[in-house]
């Protein structure tokens, strides 16, 4: 007997039928003797919709209005599944993230979690009653409504497993685990069995959409063991822990994609100290997350600095380096959309040299030009050309002789 949260993704609970079975999957635990705690996502394509929707009506909606919109997706969800968990004869109550107690910074559309004010949750368990908890969301201090960013839910869920010192955090969603790639573009991708936290935190930042970035540095930080598994098949999923024994000599163990980059490259800046802390502080400032940073100089002694950002950030970040322009030191500076990271991650990398020059030998040999690169002891990163993401995943998968990883099914 323990604590188990279980988290279902908006597939999950994507119609009636799919409800009912996230309700068996609950009932289940439940019968097993555990205090279940339940995080659910908004229905389906809710969450896209709602965000079309705001995109008609408004060319920049305010973000305060956003998460205020955006937060009513999952609150339909927590009541329709403690609904039909009362109807089925057991006691269940839903909460939104303020009522949870789920306390987060001031920061609307990707604000992070700060604390969990836990009794009210743990009174329901002492009662015996299952707790439904909406995911992706939180309150400020200030009592506002916040966001946790795209494919949160996995966040409160694993907080609130931290919080609540439970046994294990289960993430139900549409695949059978975490897999060497994408299955959905790389089709010989295979489902591993495990992986260490460090592992899935490079590929969940690398862009493997199956777990939120953060939930996996929250497993981390507080030992959560983490389950990844399929809500409708009944096999064994994928465990996230801390060390994993180097399936068959695997060096590399994923193979992660992502498009929708931009590079953004700033020229003329004077050499000095103070320029390249104060653009990046007014960046992080206005929370925009820049990811590989190139600084290079050129002949007439000045720096050009190239680095790399999301699309969806690209009008933000020209908007301040414009508006900054003559206090940071700016000559000008130009932007490429179209581009697309292309990684490879392993813990085996750290004693295996050679791993990145032969990741740039096959994409060379494919003829796919690297126009960035960033590396840190278990992973490389490349940023190529949209177009050529997929084929430039499937042969370093195919490389790297990622088919061959044992089935656990
Ligand atoms: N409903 C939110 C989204 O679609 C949060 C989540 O599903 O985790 O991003
Ligand atoms: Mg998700």
């Amino acid at each position: 007997m323990g604590i188990i949260v279980q988290k279902f993704g908006g597939t999950s609970v994507g119609n009636v039928e799919r409800i009912k079975n996230t309700v068996n999957r609950i009932i289940e635990e439940k019968e097993k003797g555990n205090d279940v705690v339940v995080v659910v996502s908004a229905m389906g394509k809710t969450t896209d919709q709602l965000v079309s929707l705001a995109n008609e009506l408004s060319s920049y909606p305010a973000k305060r209005e956003m998460d205020m919109l955006l937060s009513t997706g999952e609150q339909v969800t927590i009541s329709l599944v403690a609904m039909a968990l009362i109807d089925r004869g057991y006691d269940a109550v839903s909460y939104t993230g303020w009522q949870a107690g789920i306390v987060t910074e001031a920061v609307h559309g990707n604000a992070r979690i700060l604390e969990i004010r836990t009794d009210k949750i743990k009174s329901h368990l002492e009662k015996g009653q299952i707790v439904i908890v909406a995911g992706f969301q939180g309150v400020t201090e200030e009592g506002e409504i916040t966001t946790l960013g795209r494919g949160g839910s996995d966040t409160t869920s694993v907080a609130l497993a931290a919080a609540l010192h439970a046994d294990r955090c289960i993430i139900f969603t549409d695949v059978t685990g975490v897999f060497t790639s994408d299955p959905r573009y790389i089709p010989n991708a295979r489902k591993l069995q495990a992986i260490s936290y460090d592992e899935m935190l490079e590929l969940a930042n690398l862009g493997a959409g199956v777990l939120h970035a953060r939930a996996v540095e929250f497993a981390k930080n507080f030992s959560v063991p983490l389950e990844v598994c399929s809500s409708l098949e009944k096999v064994e999923g994928t465990f996230i822990e801390e060390e994993v024994a180097v399936e068959k000599n695997l060096i590399v163990r994923g193979v992660a994609f992502e498009d929708a980059i931009t590079r953004v490259t700033i020229f003329g800046l004077e050499n000095g100290f103070r320029n390249l802390s104060d653009i990046f502080t007014i960046l992080a400032d206005h929370h925009i997350d820049v990811d590989i940073i190139i600084q290079n100089q050129t002949a007439d002694n000045k720096t050009y600095l190239s680095f790399s950002i999301k699309d969806k950030d690209l009008k933000d970040t020209a908007d301040i380096l414009e508006f900054n322009k003559a206090r940071l030191g700016i000559d000008h500076f130009e932007t490429e959309t179209g581009l697309a990271k292309v990684s490879i991650i392993g813990s085996g990398m750290v004693s295996n040299p050679g791993v990145a020059a032969k990741m740039f030998q096959v994409l060379a040999d494919n003829g796919i030009a690297i126009k960035m690169i960033s590396t840190s002891e278990i992973k490389v990163s490349t940023v190529v050309d949209e177009k050529e993401m997929i084929r430039a995943a499937q042969c370093l998968h195919n490389a790297f002789e990622l088919d061959a990883v044992e089935q656990n099914i």
